[in-house]
């Protein structure tokens, strides 16, 4: 977990009034601070920016502003003193800067000051959303949704902490989570986020380079004529369309070596380039490739003895980066024998996986297979990375009991020396199902594993429901308890049928946020958000309803006059909500979809229609990676966000 020291001093004295104890800094009273922000002028600009995020937010505090000074100045009273300084060597403290790396820090009070200093990179930046957060009482819940405690009187009492993340790459793919003030606060460095320099950056995959690269470096259009041998031999014929490469094969390797060189070469930025298996199955059944497989008992064999010989071909000349390839589906198995080189990364996908309960404890196939190459890989692998999955990739507004494994999750990947994680939610539109809640959980847990679940839970749902916050409480105990206590696996894509929902739970989760509504009557803001979240559940009741209704008159769903209540209220809100897809290929076309679920329903002209169900058009098929069924085949282009 996180490598931290016990914080001494969180009586922070929020609501503390009279006069400053002796071992008390007070930061502000009054609408005045006595400090000022110190920071070198050569800080680095995500240090720089620390600096004006720390004036800033402690203003939204406290309405003082501390003004931000140079170490060029002479030495004030009252200092915070931010990154690596002349001010800070005066001080004499005994930081070894080098133990944080580029992302850990240490909040400390020194007499009179407080020191705030860590990793050029993001260390300083992320120490003073340490202080505000962990400290201060300070909490960015989604964009734009934030708590700011305000107070007349700021002091904290003793600060000793010192906080390194275990997990060096950190990713909620959440379409929610991509705005880089979020992702900065939060303390994740996504690759997707819209990190900038002032944020110190990103972990960034190379472009074109994320995942499933196979084709990309050895494109079968440039190659298959003249060399078919370059591609899998597959039941006794070399592939063009749905291949993999003859992994063995030493033109392969010359070529996908030269191919990361050159992407090396041009994206000086990125740090992690992708030599991995295109996403489909058909691996190359040549006698050379399955020597090796059959000798390692696992075909990630000949796949691993390929990105080895490119990612030694690399490593001189480009120390600072790292080759990933994927675990996943038919080279999730560890090799017996065969190790990574000591710059690749290995992420481990845990596609097949259910996710109403924890990957370590749930005692479906599934699990109990992924459990046992998790392990398996966490004793052969430096440097592990997991695809982890958040979402249904079928319905995204389908409600998913996985909020409470989410902890769990990322806690039983630490435990087998994973060190980074994504985490692929609902990223090609807005408003999935309770996507903001999914996004802050994984986020707190990235960072601290230890992070109460609870805690985070009703944190969140105070601050970005407000009153609404029991009633939406009560829903998600609602669905994951009946998942929990009748043992329901749901894996990531289950169809609105799927019997972790009934009707009569869709009946009583329907009544509560009719209750959620009503608490936020009077803040439109809050309504609005409450409003968004409940077409999830609206999507379950039509949905299953319309199924129902296909069923013709002998249905006796309960959820048909509720289908028929909710239905204008839904769909108006999803007009209204931007969201572009109810799946993750799938683009919504919103007329369509609206008019035939009225026929389904029977809104048109009754429910003696009994028509068909109506499925909604195809309109536009973009997908990412790693995340369809096996059995599908179709081609696949990576997005990057
Ligand atoms: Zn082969
Ligand atoms: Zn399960």
């Amino acid at each position: 977990m996180i490598t931290r020291l016990v914080v001494l001093g969180l009586g922070i004295g929020l609501a503390a009034a009279g006069a400053a104890r002796a071992e008390e800094l007070v930061l502000a009273d009054g609408g005045k601070s006595a400090f000022r922000i110190v920071v070198a002028p050569e800080a680095s600009p995500s240090t720089q920016h620390a600096a004006k995020e720390l004036q800033a937010f402690l203003e939204q505090m406290t309405g003082a502003v501390l003004p931000v000074a140079t170490d060029k100045e002479p030495a004030g009273p009252h200092e915070i003193i931010l990154g690596q300084s002349a001010r800070l060597a005066k001080l004499g403290l005994k930081i070894d800067l080098k133990s944080l790396g580029s992302e850990g820090y240490v909040i400390r009070t020194a007499g009179p000051h407080l020191v705030i200093a860590g990793g050029a990179l993001r260390g300083n930046l992320y120490g003073v959303y340490g202080l505000l957060e962990d400290h201060l009482g300070c909490r960015w819940f989604a964009p734009g949704v934030s708590r700011i405690p305000k107070t007349g009187r700021l002091a904290i009492g003793p600060i000793d902490d010192r906080q390194v993340p275990v997990l060096e790459y950190r990713e909620p793919f959440t379409f929610d989570c991509f705005d880089g003030d979020w992702c900065a606060r939060n303390r994740v460095n996504s690759n997707s986020g819209r990190l900038g320099p002032e944020h110190g950056g990103k972990v960034r995959f190379a472009s074109g380079f994320f995942v499933h690269t196979f084709d990309r470096l050895v494109p079968p259009h440039q190659y298959f004529e003249k060399h078919p041998e370059y591609f899998s031999l597959v039941k006794g014929k070399r592939l063009k369309q749905h291949s993999q490469l003859c992994c063995t094969n030493e033109d392969v390797i010359r070529i996908c070596t030269e191919g990361i060189r050159k992407a090396m070469a041009a994206q000086p930025d990125a740090t992690v380039f992708s030599v991995s298996q295109n996403d489909w199955h058909n691996y190359c059944e040549c006698e050379k490739c399955q020597a090796l497989a059959k000798a390692e008992e696992s075909q990630i064999a000949p796949v691993l003895a390929l990105v080895n010989r490119v990612a030694q071909a690399a490593e001189k000349e480009f120390p600072d980066k790292a080759i990933e390839t994927l675990a996943y589906q038919w080279t999730r198995k560890p090799p017996k024998t065969l190790r990574p080189q000591p710059n690749v990364i290995i992420r481990l996908c845990s596609i097949e996986c259910c996710f109403s309960h924890p990957l370590a404890t749930c005692d479906s196939k599934a699990n109990q297979d992924f459990r046992r190459d998790a392990e398996g890989w966490s004793k052969v692998s430096d440097r592990l990375w997991v695809w982890d999955y958040v979402t249904d990739f079928s319905h995204y507004f389908l409600p998913f009991p996985n909020q409470r494994v989410r902890n769990d999750n990322i806690k039983f990947f630490v435990k087998n020396h994973v060190t980074g994680i994504f985490e692929q939610d609902t990223y090609n539109t807005p408003h999935s199902e309770l996507a903001a809640l999914g996004g802050y959980l994984t986020a707190k847990f990235l960072w601290n594993p230890d992070y109460d679940e609870n805690r985070a839970i009703d944190e969140f749902l105070e601050g970005y429901y407000g009153k609404a916050a029991g009633p939406i409480r009560q829903y998600i105990d609602l669905i994951h308890d009946r998942a929990e206590r009748e043992k329901i696996h749901v894996n990531i894509w289950v169809p609105p049928g799927h019997p972790h929902l009934t009707d009569e739970l869709l009946v009583q989760a329907d009544r509560l946020w009719e209750q959620a509504e009503q608490l936020a009557a009077g803040d439109a803001e809050t309504l609005g958000r409450v409003k968004l979240s409940r077409m999830s559940v609206d999507y379950a009741i039509v949905e299953r309803a319309r199924a129902a209704a296909g069923k013709g008159p002998a249905a006796k769903s309960p959820l048909l006059p509720v289908a028929a209540r909710r239905f204008k209220p839904f769909t108006e809100t999803l007009a209204s909500s931007g969201v572009t897809r109810l799946s993750e290929g799938q683009a919504l076309d919103l007329p369509a979809y609206r008019k035939g679920l009225e026929a389904a329903l029977g809104l048109a002209g009754g429910f003696s229609r009994q028509r068909e169900p109506v499925e909604p058009r195809i309109t536009r098929i973009a997908r990412i990676g790693v995340c369809r069924p096996r059995s599908s085949l179709s081609s696949v282009s990576v997005t990057s966000v």
